[in-house]
């Protein structure tokens, strides 16, 4: 752990005080780095008791990262411990919190500390919280997590239900599931991580689908001893590693998503076929499960056995659609009442709702609801004009793809660092991009999103409600670049107060 500023530059600067919003992985990191950089007054506020976002939140049977342990680590905090190549989600919040307390983060969290309100004010920004505190700063960091908000499907019926029924990020524990009924409705990552995890258990597994998944091949083989106390030994090991994952990723996956005719992505898709024409048996369940679109036009859903358990006797597929929840079970629209004891919402998250429901005032009280009313965007994923010094954290239009977002996080964090730089040398003290370089960019972004795998013929939450991927729609390569060096001149650099 070092400090990235000597003594002296440090007191040449003004001192800002720096408001996290959210304590995951984004927030946790942010109070690291902003350290380091010297930033000595940081707080960080989080809603729930305890950090750790997603991976405190998300609980249930077989949650595991899905890109790579040894990828999916803070740069600053190799973990020679992962016991799998994608470890269980107990051990990443177990990660989590331990590098929060290694690095003294935990004393700068405020828990159960809910911020319903920022608005910026005579040059500052103002929070206000939901037990009626507030508080006072110079920057707020909004790292309050794009998968957050649980999308739970209105489906008529549900309310009188008999048997249980929670969403997969809000697992209830205390629902006995041996030897059960079980129905999981959905076929994104979480819904073939469940049913895969628990087709085992239980008596009956009932998959709802209404889109199929390219499922793609992976093993998710575990670290033995002897590999781990090598990357204990030798962590230079440990990072060859990674930097051979990260290449590997970068090059072959996430720098060809964005080009829809990229050769590269007719092989991942082969993959994909292949897995499915090898794994499974049946030939009408086979076309069940079959998309009609190209892989990765979705996140693509890594898994080892979803195959194989969906073929298992007491496993079943519905494809019928849903008609209607009833107390005994999901009643499907071919008639067929599916009796259930347990039923699982496997819905993904309001990716749309990105730091909602905080209300968000900038110059001159404009509210950015008003401004998001299409959609969240932001320029390179980070700041909106007329919201100075407010910056964001894997939020609208950041890279989505399955890499690993803490990479993302930490380049951003970087480039925010960087924006910062010229207020606390008092060369101005609001920072925000100008609505012209928001303009340009936000037509560059659409233009080269039409161009991305993600438009090829899906339905994906990589969508807005045009039709028109949000994410990041350039190379990898290119946002590691972007985020190098911000490009000032697209930036207003006021003084306070001034109109
Ligand atoms: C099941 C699942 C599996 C995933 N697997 C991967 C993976 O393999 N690889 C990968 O790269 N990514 C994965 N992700 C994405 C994952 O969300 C990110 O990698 C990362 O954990 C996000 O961290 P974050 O801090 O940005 O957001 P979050 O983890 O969502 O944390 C946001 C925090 O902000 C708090 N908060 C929100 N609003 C407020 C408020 N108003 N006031 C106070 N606090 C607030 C929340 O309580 C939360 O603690 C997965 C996501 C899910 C749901």
């Amino acid at each position: 752990m070092t400090t990235a500023t000597s003594p002296s530059a440090r007191s040449a600067r003004r001192d800002l005080r720096v408001l996290v919003v959210g304590a995951g992985m984004s927030g946790i990191l942010s109070a690291i780095q902003l350290r380091e950089a010297g930033f000595d007054d940081v707080v960080v506020y989080e809603k729930a008791d305890r950090l750790g976002g997603t991976w405190r939140e998300n609980t249930y049977p077989g949650i595991a990262c899905d890109v790579p342990s040894h990828l999916y680590s803070y740069s600053f905090a190799p973990n020679p411990e992962w016991s799998h190549r994608f470890s269980p989600g107990a051990e990443i919040q177990a990660y989590l919190e331990d590098v929060a307390h290694r690095y003294g983060v935990d004393a700068r969290i405020r828990f159960g500390r809910e911020v319903t309100g920022a608005r910026f004010d005579r040059g500052r920004w103002h929070l206000e919280f939901a037990d009626g505190a507030r508080d006072v700063g110079d920057v707020v960091i909004a790292a309050t997590g794009v998968l957050h908000h649980p999308n739970v499907p209105d489906l008529p019926g549900m309310d009188g239900f008999e048997g249980a029924l929670f969403h997969s990020a809000r697992w209830e524990h205390d629902v006995p599931l041996d030897g059960r009924r079980v129905g999981v409705v959905g076929t994104g990552s979480s819904a073939i991580q469940i049913a895969s995890a628990l087709v085992d258990r239980v008596a009956e597994l009932v998959l709802f689908q209404r889109t199929p998944q390219w499922i793609a091949p992976v093993q998710n083989l575990a670290y033995g001893e002897e590999e781990k106390a090598e990357f204990r030994r030798r962590p230079e090991a440990m990072q060859a590693l990674r930097d051979e994952i990260s290449r590997a990723f970068i090059e072959g996956f996430a720098n060809v998503l964005v080009d829809a005719d990229s050769p590269l992505l007719g092989v991942i898709h082969e993959a994909c076929v292949a897995n499915l024409e090898n794994s499974v048996k049946d030939p009408v369940l086979r076309e069940k499960l079959r998309p009609d679109y190209r892989a990765t036009c979705k996140r693509l859903v890594m898994s080892e056995d979803f195959y194989d358990a969906i073929q298992r006797p007491n496993a079943r597929l519905a494809i019928e659609g849903i008609e209607r929840i009833e107390p005994g079970g999901v009643r499907t629209r071919d008639g067929r009442l599916h009796e259930l004891d347990v039923l699982v919402l496997a819905t993904g998250f309001r990716v749309d709702r990105f730091v909602r429901p905080m209300r968000v005032a900038g110059r001159d009280g404009v509210a950015l609801d008003d401004v998001w009313k299409q959609g969240p965007f932001a320029y390179m994923a980070i700041s909106v004009p007329g919201f100075p010094n407010f910056f964001m954290l894997n939020g609208p239009n950041a890279p989505v793809g399955n890499f690993s977002l803490i990479d993302v996080a930490e380049l951003q964090l970087g480039y925010i660092l960087q924006l910062l730089e010229p207020v606390r040398a008092g060369a101005g003290d609001e920072i925000s991009v100008s609505a012209e370089a928001m303009a340009r960019f936000d037509a560059e972004r659409q233009e080269a999103a039409r161009r991305t795998i993600w438009a090829s013929g899906c339905r994906s939450w990589y969508l807005d409600a045009r039709g028109l991927p949000t994410a990041w729609p350039w190379s990898f390569d290119r946002f590691r670049e972007g985020m190098s060096a911000p490009c000032f001149e697209d930036f207003e650099m006021r003084r306070r107060g001034a109109p």
